[in-house]
């Protein structure tokens, strides 16, 4: 392997790591997720610690160690600024990269990821920040969950029975936390007599929040700033997703 390598990394955290020194954790265009040491980031001359705050994108030199991989050098290109004015969006952001990270392994890398990472901070980033909500920064969130998932090969089966493969009906369905997608009642009831599925694996879902779901799962990010939702069918898909998500974690 090469001594250095030049790549764009999203820097996801960082932390103090021996005396003068930060260990950054990063998610890199060409490499993948890297940990990183960044030497000297502790003192206050230290010109790379600027640059190395989670939630920017920056131009690094990564340059090969004995023990960790260390930053060579590391320019900024976006500080997501219209995220970091905001403590609602620094919230959402940090729940999604602390979820990504803990989603996705080293020496794996991926582009595609890389890109999702970058979109996505950056609508969160340019939408108005007056007019975040709460509401926005879930929906945000549950977006950002359910296309992470797909992309890492768990995508939710949100049009047929994960059990009986017929097409999901409007009633009475169930959401599988476990295996991830759509079970409809008459298999629940057959699972329940075998005593093949246990209750803290499924949640109650609702039509809506089907719908809310499969569009998520079937659009583009920048459709979320669109979606005119009633609070209740965000709260229903954030639950719905935080636990999908807790059951990979
Ligand atoms: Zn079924």
């Amino acid at each position: 392997m090469d001594e250095t390598r030049y790549t764009q990394a999203i820097i996801l955290n960082r932390s103090d790591y021996r005396e003068s020194d930060s260990l950054i954790i990063c998610y890199t265009r060409h490499f993948g997720k890297l940990s990183l040491v960044a030497r000297g980031t502790k003192k206050i001359k230290s010109k790379l610690a600027g640059h190395l705050e989670p939630i920017s994108l920056v131009n690094v030199l990564v340059v090969k160690g004995r023990g960790f991989d260390y930053v060579g050098s590391a320019l900024g290109v976006d500080a997501y600024l219209g995220i970091k004015d905001n403590l609602n969006k620094i919230y959402y952001a940090g729940r999604a990269l602390s979820c990504f990270n803990r989603l996705v392994k080293e020496g794996q890398p991926d582009e595609r990821l890389f890109l999702l990472l970058t979109s996505w901070l950056e609508l969160l980033n340019n939408y108005s920040s007056i007019e975040f909500t709460q509401e926005n920064g879930e929906l945000f969130f549950i977006f950002f969950v359910l296309k992470l998932m797909t992309e890492l090969g768990y995508k939710p089966e949100m049009y047929q029975c994960l059990n009986c493969q017929e097409k999901i009906k409007p009633g009475k369905n169930y959401f599988n936390l476990k295996n991830g997608g759509i079970i409809c009642d008459c298999c629940l009831e057959k699972e329940r007599q075998r005593k093949a599925i246990s209750s803290n694996e499924l949640l109650t879902i609702s039509d809506n929040c089907i719908k809310l779901l499969r569009f998520i799962i079937d659009n583009r990010f920048n459709v979320a700033k669109k979606l005119k939702l009633e609070k209740k069918i965000i709260k229903e898909a954030s639950v719905l997703t935080t636990n999908f998500l807790n059951f990979r974690l």
